[in-house]
Parts: C-alpha cells; sequence; structure tokens
C-alpha cells in the first residue's frame, strides 16, 4: 500500500474545495494494484452550489467580447503545452495508459483550444442587407448559460478539452463532472484555467458519482449536457436531460470494424491494426476490435499479425519502453477477462491468449489477446469489450463486410485498408458509422471537424467540438430590422445618377 493516499475534492468558484458529503471512492494506481487517492462522491447540494457558482458567472462572462475570452484561452494553451508532461504523467498515474498515449491526449485536447481560439471568427452571422424596403436581416449565435460536461475514464484529459473549450468561448459557464477513476488530471485542469485569467465560476469541476450526475441532469439551470461514456448511461443521460429541457449530446459505447481487403498491404494493415486495437489497453472508443477479413486476406492478415502482438511489450505506463500498460481498475480486468473466456465457449478460436502474458503482482494487466473465426451470433461481437482483444471475422466480399458493420448496433468509427479506390468509395458511401477511415486504421476527427458516431453510439444530433460544437453550445438568434432611410426608400443608387 502506497504511504500517503491523497484526498480529491471539487474546484468550485474557482478554488479547491473538500469534499463534504462523507461519500468517496478509491483511484488506484492500475500498474500496481494500489489505492493512491481517495475521491470524493458530490452530494446533490454540493452539485447544486457549483451550478449556482456557474450561474452567476454566467452574465459577466457571456458580456465579455469574444476576443478577450479567447485571450484567456490562448493563455491556457500555452499552459498546456507547458505542462503537457506533468498531465501525462498525471493520466499513467491514475489511467495506466503508456507516457505516449497519455501525451497524444493532452495533444489532442490542446487542439481542440487552438479551434476554441478563434472564436470571434466562429461566431460570425450572416448578413442579407436589404431583404425588403427598408429592411436587413442577419443572424447572430449567443450563448445557452450553464453547460454541464459528464466524462469517461479513459481520456481524462481529451475528453474535457472537447467540450469546455467550446462552450467557454461561446460564453458559457461550466461544470464537469469527470470519471470518478481518473479524476486528478481534471483537477489540475481547472487550475491551469484559472492561472490563464479565467473568472471563478466560469469552470467548475465537480467529483463523483450517480448522485452528482443526476442532479445535474435535472437542475433547471443547466441548459446543455455533453456526456461521453457507456451507452446505456448516455441513454439515460439523453433521456433525463431531454425530459428536463435541455439540449443533450451523449456520446456512447463501440465497436469499430476495420476490413482488410486481399489487395490491402498486409504488413501495413497489420502494422496499423496492432496499434488500433492494443493501444491504451484497447480502451479507446475509435479502437478497433474487430477485423474483417476480406475474401483470402484471412490466413495472410493472421500470419502478419502473430509477431506484431509477440512485439507487444507490456509493463507499467511510467516505463519508457512500455508498449501497453494495464486496465483501469481490477472490476474492469475481470470483465474483459470474462468476455475470454465466453469467446472460448462461444466457439471462437483463441489465437494469442493474453491471459499470463504480463508482469507478475497486483496490476490489473491483460496482454493482447486475439480470437479468430468470431461470428455476429457470439456475445465477444455483439458487446463492447473494451480491452486488449481484437477478434477477426471472415466474408467473402464487400457487401457481406458492410453487412456486418450495419448489423451492430453501435457505429461510432470503421476503416478500410485496400488498393483500390473504387472499393474505397463504396466503403465510405455505403458504412454506418460516423467516423471512417480510407488506411488509416482510426479516424478521429481534427478540432476543427466534428466528432460523433451513429445509431447506439450517440443520442443528440450534434457531434461534439469543431462546427457542430459551436452549434450546441450557442442558440441562433435571426434579426429582421427595418430602418427607413429617407427619400431614396433605401434603394441603391449610383452616385452619378443622382
Ligand atoms: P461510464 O458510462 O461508466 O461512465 C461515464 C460517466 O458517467 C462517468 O463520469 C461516470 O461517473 C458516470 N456514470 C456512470 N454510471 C452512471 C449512472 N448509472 N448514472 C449516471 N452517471 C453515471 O463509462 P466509462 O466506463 O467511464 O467509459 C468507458 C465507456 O465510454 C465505453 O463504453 C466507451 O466506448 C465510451 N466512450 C465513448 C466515446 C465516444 O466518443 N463515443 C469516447 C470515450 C469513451
Amino acid at each position: 500500500m502506497s504511504t500517503s493516499v491523497r484526498s480529491l475534492g471539487h474546484f468550485i468558484g474557482g478554488r479547491a474545495v473538500a469534499g463534504a458529503s462523507g461519500r468517496d471512492g478509491p483511484v488506484y494506481d492500475p500498474a500496481a494494484g494500489e489505492i493512491t487517492a481517495r475521491v470524493a462522491f458530490a452530494s446533490a447540494d454540493e452539485t447544486r452550489t457549483a451550478i449556482a457558482a456557474a450561474a452567476a458567472a454566467f452574465p459577466a462572462w457571456s458580456a465579455t467580447p469574444a476576443l478577450q475570452r479567447a485571450r484567456v484561452l490562448f493563455r491556457f494553451r500555452e499552459l498546456l503545452e507547458r505542462h503537457a508532461d506533468e498531465l501525462a504523467a498525471a493520466i499513467t498515474a491514475e489511467h495506466g495508459k503508456v507516457r505516449d498515449d497519455a501525451r497524444g491526449e493532452v495533444i489532442r485536447g490542446l487542439e481542440v483550444v487552438e479551434f476554441a481560439c478563434g472564436i470571434p471568427q466562429l461566431l460570425k452571422g450572416d448578413y442579407s442587407d436589404a431583404v425588403g424596403r427598408d429592411i436587413d436581416s442577419w443572424s447572430l449565435r449567443q450563448p445557452v448559460g450553464v453547460c454541464a460536461g459528464i466524462t469517461p475514464f479513459n481520456f481524462p484529459a481529451m475528453v474535457p478539452l472537447w467540450m469546455f473549450p467550446v462552450a467557454i468561448a461561446c460564453g458559457n459557464s461550466f461544470v464537469l463532472k469527470p470519471s470518478e477513476k481518473d479524476p486528478g488530471c481534471p483537477l489540475r485542469l481547472a487550475e491551469l484555467l484559472a492561472e490563464a485569467g479565467l473568472p471563478p465560476g466560469v469552470f467548475n469541476v465537480i467529483n463523483g458519482d450517480r448522485e452528482a450526475v443526476d442532479t445535474l441532469l435535472t437542475d433547471p439551470r443547466v441548459e446543455a449536457v455533453s456526456f461521453v461514456g457507456s451507452t446505456p448511461v448516455a441513454e439515460h443521460v439523453y433521456r433525463t436531460a431531454s425530459a428536463h429541457g435541455k439540449r443533450v449530446q451523449a456520446l456512447g459505447g463501440a465497436k469499430n470494424h476495420l476490413i482488410v481487403m486481399p489487395d490491402a498491404d498486409l504488413a501495413a494493415a497489420a502494422h496499423a491494426l496492432t496499434g488500433a486495437a492494443y493501444g491504451s489497453a484497447g480502451e479507446r472508443c475509435m479502437a478497433i476490435s474487430v477485423a474483417v477479413a476480406v475474401g483470402d486476406a484471412g490466413d495472410r492478415l493472421v500470419a502478419a499479425l502473430r509477431p506484431e502482438l509477440a512485439a507487444i511489450r507490456v509493463a507499467p505506463g511510467s516505463d519508457p519502453d512500455a508498449d501497453m500498460g494495464p486496465l483501469v481498475t481490477r472490476e474492469h480486468l475481470e470483465r474483459v477477462l470474462s468476455y475470454v473466456e465466453a469467446g472460448v465457449a462461444e466457439g471462437a478460436e483463441l489465437l494469442v491468449d493474453g491471459r499470463g502474458r504480463h508482469p507478475a503482482g497486483p496490476g490489473f494487466f491483460l496482454g493482447p489477446t486475439l480470437f479468430d473465426h468470431v461470428t455476429p451470433a457470439m456475445r465477444i461481437w455483439r458487446e463492447e469489450i473494451f480491452g486488449p482483444v481484437l477478434l477477426i471475422a471472415r466474408v467473402p466480399d464487400l457487401a457481406a463486410a458492410l453487412a456486418l458493420v450495419a448489423g451492430h448496433e453501435f457505429g461510432n468509427g470503421a476503416a478500410i485498408f485496400t488498393r483500390d479506390g473504387g472499393a474505397a468509395r463504396e466503403f465510405c458511401r455505403q458504412v454506418t458509422a460516423g467516423m471512417v477511415g480510407v488506411n488509416v486504421p482510426i479516424p478521429v476527427p481534427m478540432a476543427f471537424h466534428s466528432f460523433g458516431g451513429w445509431k447506439r453510439s450517440l443520442f443528440g444530433p450534434l457531434h461534439v467540438h469543431g462546427p457542430d460544437g459551436v452549434r450546441f453550445y450557442t442558440r441562433l438568434k435571426t434579426v429582421t430590422a427595418r430602418w427607413p432611410t429617407g427619400a431614396t426608400g433605401g434603394g441603391f443608387t449610383m452616385p452619378t445618377m443622382r
């Protein structure tokens, strides 16, 4: 057991606040299997205090010119870059992912801040001159008010950064409820925002569980809710917050397929697939969890994958030579292990067994695991495993591959590896997923595009960050104004014709 177990509280009204509910939960170092901190679970009253702080900060912040709001974000961006290594270390310590993955997520989040720094341009409306005699019309976007963000464990920096930079750039105030499994980094982000000059109350962090979440979903002062997490909770968040009159974007689970055509560069596909399936121990919503081998690609793909898997070094994320760290908690490890057992029981062929292929000790490790001949009838295909377990399904042609993807309840990402432009085009047009890659295994949109899936991977019409993020965090207002201009009646007259 660690000698010191930290206590983590909340960040409300510009300062750290200790938890007062008497309820808390453990935060682990997953590589050591030890508790390193306890995080407070906010009561409904404590959550309402954070909402009140955000509501109090909203009028002045929304009245602050967009250019000045952007300047705070420019300073925040510099602080993120300066503290990237420190933030990455904090992520690795609580999540377990290797340091490069942790740093990568900080940089992906920083890019959303860079996008939000362009808010004076992004908020520009449309203008129509002289829509009628003496009448002009224009539109503008105004902030919605207090926004809430509820985020998952797997990207404790990046997913909050998908949300709040855009929300506060638009002039809103924000209450973040991060995952209780790795709350250290989100609290640090709040401190850095304060250091950047964000006024107290514009950004608040409330730690906790369902009690805090349900308070955010039902409090009348909260206008908009962004959620990222598992599909059952996404659906609960969408239904509850919508029923309370809020706008909601709720991103859920995933089962991402990568189609390998027989003409693909199999070595490149296997290498890309290995990173996409086992990076961050498979705990990514855009991880590839099913490789769909078309035609005779299957055996050649397996042959190319075997040495790739054998080369993966499983070790604590803080080890500079580690390729893959542990899973986030023992509970989650046991859930993933239960899927490995289910796959064997259902008759899938276990080509590589990751059980035992990892450092000894109480850490929450599982080595890379590979199943072949997986079919849609199997639970391991139907359900999200969210661990280092890759499935191979074999199909005769592209149409069958597309049908397999279409048959899944989730539609987050999908990719194809091929040398055939016609097949790639057909795939892009037909595939039922929100984010699509061609010879790119993890097609995560850049910050200036928007991120989101289809089907039960997203509840609500708008994706996160990029243009959809600006739409989500603003209300559209359209003005039609008549100002009589005298003798000319507002008509346009060339000076020489007077
Ligand atoms: P989770 O759904 O368990 O938790 C997400 C958030 O909801 C956390 O803040 C948690 O405290 C809260 N929560 C949990 N149970 C709740 C309940 N019953 N009522 C109210 N709030 C509750 O998800 P997780 O395990 O932290 O994250 C992994 C999941 O997130 C995976 O399913 C993954 O696919 C998904 N995810 C999706 C995306 C995406 O973009 N679609 C991105 C990242 C993660």
